[in-house]
């Protein structure tokens, strides 16, 4: 379930989530490009949006109930979600990650 080199899978292991629940987690971006960047992710390792359908319609739905929460409980009326899918559209980490941006963004996702 979780892969060894994965760069986001050892994130999940470690303890500095902003939320944990429903095998998801929300975190900080280490490197934010609006005043609030968090990142929701699965607990389990799926590479990509692409590799969507590995979800159950059930988990599909609470992780974007998750998404939206967490952008809620952050405190934010008003933010974009993003997805980068692929190398080519700016994807680094290949474990599937959602991009909540909210407040002045600070350059890269115009
Ligand atoms: P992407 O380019 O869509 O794959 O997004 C990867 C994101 O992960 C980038 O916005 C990075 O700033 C962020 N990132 C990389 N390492 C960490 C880390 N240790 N903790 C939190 N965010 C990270
Ligand atoms: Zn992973």
């Amino acid at each position: 379930m979780s892969q060894p080199d994965c760069f986001f899978c050892k994130l999940v292991a470690e303890d500095e989530h902003v939320r944990k629940g429903d095998g998801f987690i929300a975190v900080k971006d280490i490197n934010p490009k609006a005043d609030v960047h968090l990142l929701v992710l699965p607990e389990r390792h799926v590479e990509s949006f692409r590799d969507v359908s590995e979800f159950g319609a059930d988990e599909a739905k609470r992780m974007l109930e998750f998404v939206a929460e967490t952008a809620r409980e952050a405190g934010l009326d008003d933010y974009r979600v993003i997805v980068n899918v692929g190398r080519g559209a700016g994807q680094t980490i290949f474990h599937l990650h959602w991009h909540v941006l909210g407040g002045r963004t600070l350059g890269g996702f115009e």
